[in-house]
């Protein structure tokens, strides 16, 4: 049985105040949440803000996502965060491959692997998001492309290297937009990226939670959370606000 888990991707936003206020809120919240595992993922710069509060809030239960880091674990690589200082502030996962990197910031399918490996290198959990464009997605080629990504990290790391690892499918049409994929679309896709991987290791393929990212919300966690291969979300927007993250969370408890 896979436990599922939410991961909030708070992405640029944030003052000092407004992480207080929101960690405050998810940790009361989310206090009686048995069975979800949760993770907050606030900018590099509030994560060690954010450690302290969630440990003198008494918010152990909540877990931290970092939002990116660089492969190299120290070095001249001016503005960079490695994975063995986020290891050092308590980071528990880290997200790689998030569309907005891939298209903004130009980061390769092999970038994204070089994160992968240096990631669980310093016991890290990546989170690796795969998802296709809109006009990918009407040419038919969403499997292909979410095949791809995958492996190119199954080629640098080994399939092994999933069983410690966290998958997410954001078709990119869905995120920030609202429009969520269909419980249907979204569990078609999550069925193809675990059939592909039982291929080569099917412990590995039952075992690897694979969370859906785009425009999930209060009003529809419930049924995408409910799909036989849908582990759990990466929430983007909604996780900005305590009440509608919270309930969120309680979709999947
Ligand atoms: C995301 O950026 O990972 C995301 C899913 O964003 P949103 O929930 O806002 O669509």
């Amino acid at each position: 049985m896979r436990q599922k888990l939410v991961v909030g991707n708070w992405k640029m936003h944030g003052s000092r105040t407004q992480v207080r206020q929101l960690i405050e809120g998810v940790a009361a919240g989310s206090a009686g949440l048995a069975q979800v595992e949760i993770a907050i993922g606030p900018t590099l710069l509030h994560i060690g803000l954010a450690a302290e509060l969630c440990a003198s809030k008494g918010a152990n239960h909540l877990k931290l996502a970092a939002q990116n880091l660089f492969a190299e674990p120290e070095g001249a690589f001016t503005g960079e965060v490695s994975a063995p200082m986020l290891a050092e502030y308590g980071v528990n996962y880290v997200i790689v491959g998030h569309s907005e990197r891939r298209e903004l910031f130009a980061e390769t399918d092999q970038a994204v692997a070089a994160k992968f490996k240096a990631a669980q290198a310093s016991g890290l959990i990546p989170i690796l998001c795969v998802g296709e464009s809109l006009a990918q997605r009407e040419q038919g080629a969403s499997a292909d492309v979410v095949l791809a990504q995958l492996d190119a990290v199954i080629e640098a790391a080994g399939i092994e290297a999933l069983q410690s690892a966290v998958l997410a499918y954001e078709p990119i049409w869905a995120i920030g937009t609202g429009k969520t994929a269909s419980k249907e679309q979204a569990q078609e896709i999550h069925r193809v990226l675990r059939e592909h991987m039982a291929k080569s290791n099917a412990t590995v393929a039952q075992g690897i939670r694979i969370i859906y990212g785009g425009s999930v919300k209060a009003a529809n966690a419930t049924e995408l959370f409910s799909q036989a291969d849908i582990d759990g979300g990466l929430v983007g927007g909604a996780s900005l606000k305590a009440e509608e993250f919270v309930s969120i969370c309680k979709s999947a408890d």
